[in-house]
C-alpha cells in the first residue's frame, strides 16, 4: 500500500450534511488552492481560512454565538478565562500607563498586575467598587483601562455598574468587564441603560471578558475564555496582540462548548433557583453571620443588582456565607471537610456543587475598603444535584461542627 494514496485521496464527502451539531474542524495547516490565494488571503477577516491559529469553521461559529449571547459584535477566543484578562492587559497597556482594578476582583487579575504588568512599567491601583467617587478620584492622566466585575469574586458585592461606567466615560478611559457571573444572561454588558449622551444612546462597557470555563462549558471539564467588543478598531487592536501572543483554542474544546451552549440558559436558571433556596435557608442558621448573595435583601449591592438585573431577575448559582466570628477557622475547615455532595474545589458552573473557604482579610487592601467581618468566609457553587439533598448535606456538616 502506497501511503501517498491514503494522504492525497480523491474522495470528498458531499456538501449539505446538516445536523444539530456542527462537525469538529481540526487544523494547524489549511490548504490554499494556489500561491495567489495564499498571498491574497487576509487572516484578520473571516472571509476565508489561513491557519488553524487564526480560526476554523468551529471557532468562527462559536465566536458568532458568543457575540449573540453577550450582545457584542466581535469575539476572540483564548485558552482560559484568565488568558482573556491577560490578553486585554497586554493589548491595551504599555509602559507608563496605569490600570485600575476593583479591590474585590478575581485574584489572579491583581496578581498579574503586581507581577508582569509591574515589571513592564505599568502601575495599578485598586479601587472601591461600591464607591464610584473613589474610582473617579483615582483616575489620572496615565489611567488607560478600568476593570469591572459584577458582582466581585468571592465576596459578591454588586456595584453600581452604570455609575462606574459613566465615571470612566467622563474621562475617556476604556472599560473592561469580567462578565463571567452575568454570563450574558443576568444583564447585557453592552446595554446597561440610557446613556447621558441622549438621542437614544445606550450605556455599555467597551469590552467583556468571559471565563467560558464556567457556565458556557457547564461541565467542569473545559478551560476557555472570550473577549467580546462592539467596536471594530478596538477589536482589531486586541486581535493583533492575540495573534502575536500565539493564542488559540483546541477544536475538541470548541465542539464541547458548541454542544453545551444550547442548554446554558436552562442550567443557569436551575443553578440560580437552587442557590437562592440554600442561601435563604443558611440565612436562618445560628452559625452564619451573613449570607452574601446579590439577589438577597440586605446583601451588599442588592439594590444595584435589582436595578440592573431586576427585569430578568436572574443570578448565578454562586454565593458566600460569613461564619460568626466565634467559630474558629479550624471548625469552618471541618465543616467543609464534613460535606459529602459539595466537593472541595475551585471554579463553578458545573454539575457538581463546590465549596472553598477563603481568608478575605489577606485578599483585600484595608486602605481601599475595609472588610467588615471577623468570621471566615465560605463560597458555595451550587451544582445540579437535587436541592433537598444539598440542604441535607449542609445541615449534616453544620451538625458535625
Ligand atoms: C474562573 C474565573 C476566571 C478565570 O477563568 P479560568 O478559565 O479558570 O482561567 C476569571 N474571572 C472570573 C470572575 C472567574 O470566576
Amino acid at each position: 500500500m502506497n501511503p501517498t494514496h491514503l494522504i492525497h485521496h480523491p474522495y470528498r464527502p458531499p456538501d449539505g450534511f446538516d445536523a444539530p451539531q456542527p462537525g469538529v474542524f481540526k487544523a494547524s495547516t489549511v490548504f490554499f488552492p494556489d500561491v495567489a490565494a495564499l498571498r491574497s488571503r487576509d487572516w484578520r477577516n473571516k472571509q476565508g481560512y489561513s491557519y488553524g491559529l487564526h480560526g476554523t469553521p468551529g471557532s468562527f461559529m462559536l465566536e458568532e454565538r458568543l457575540c449573540t449571547l453577550e450582545g457584542g459584535r466581535q469575539c476572540l477566543l483564548v485558552p482560559s478565562g484568565l488568558a482573556s484578562i491577560a490578553l486585554v492587559d497586554m493589548a491595551l497597556l504599555k509602559s507608563g500607563d496605569e490600570v485600575l482594578i476593583p479591590d474585590n476582583a478575581y485574584g489572579p487579575s491583581k496578581a498579574l498586575a503586581e507581577g508582569e504588568l509591574a515589571a513592564f512599567g505599568i502601575t495599578y491601583q485598586r479601587y472601591d467598587p461600591l464607591n464610584p467617587q473613589d474610582l473617579a478620584a483615582r483616575i489620572g492622566p496615565r489611567t488607560r483601562l478600568v476593570w469591572l466585575e459584577a458582582p466581585g469574586s468571592v465576596t459578591m458585592e454588586f456595584p453600581d455598574l452604570p455609575a462606574l461606567v459613566r465615571v470612566c466615560r467622563a474621562s475617556g478611559v476604556t472599560t473592561a468587564l469580567d462578565n463571567t457571573w452575568g454570563a450574558g444572561i443576568a444583564f447585557n454588558p453592552f446595554d446597561l441603560g440610557p446613556d447621558d449622551a441622549g438621542q437614544g444612546a445606550r450605556l455599555g462597557v467597551d469590552l467583556s471578558v468571559h471565563a467560558l470555563t464556567k457556565y458556557p462549558s457547564g461541565g467542569g471539564d473545559v478551560l476557555m475564555g472570550s473577549v467580546i467588543t462592539r467596536d471594530e478598531a478596538l477589536h482589531l487592536r486586541i486581535k493583533l496582540t492575540h495573534m502575536r501572543m500565539g493564542y488559540g483554542v483546541a477544536a475538541n474544546d470548541v465542539e464541547t462548548l458548541l454542544r453545551s451552549l444550547p442548554s446554558m440558559a436552562l442550567r443557569y436558571h436551575a443553578h440560580d433557583v437552587a442557590a437562592r433556596r440554600l442561601a435563604r435557608w443558611l440565612q436562618a442558621r445560628p452559625e452564619i453571620a451573613q449570607v452574601l448573595h446579590p439577589a438577597l435583601e440586605g446583601a451588599p449591592g442588592h439594590a444595584h443588582w435589582q436595578a440592573l438585573c431586576g427585569a430578568q431577575g436572574a443570578a448565578a448559582g454562586l454565593f458566600s456565607v460569613v461564619f460568626k466570628a466565634d467559630i474558629a477557622p479550624a471548625r469552618v475547615d471541618a465543616f467543609c471537610d464534613a460535606l459529602r455532595l459539595f466537593r472541595i474545589g475551585y471554579s463553578w458552573g458545573g454539575p457538581v456543587s463546590l465549596v472553598v473557604p477563603y481568608d478575605i482579610a489577606s485578599m483585600r487592601d484595608p486602605a481601599v475598603a475595609a472588610w467588615p467581618h471577623g468570621g471566615v468566609l465560605v463560597r458555595f457553587s451550587v451544582g445540579l444535584e437535587a436541592v433537598e439533598d444539598l440542604q441535607a448535606d449542609l445541615a449534616a456538616a453544620l451538625r458535625a461542627i
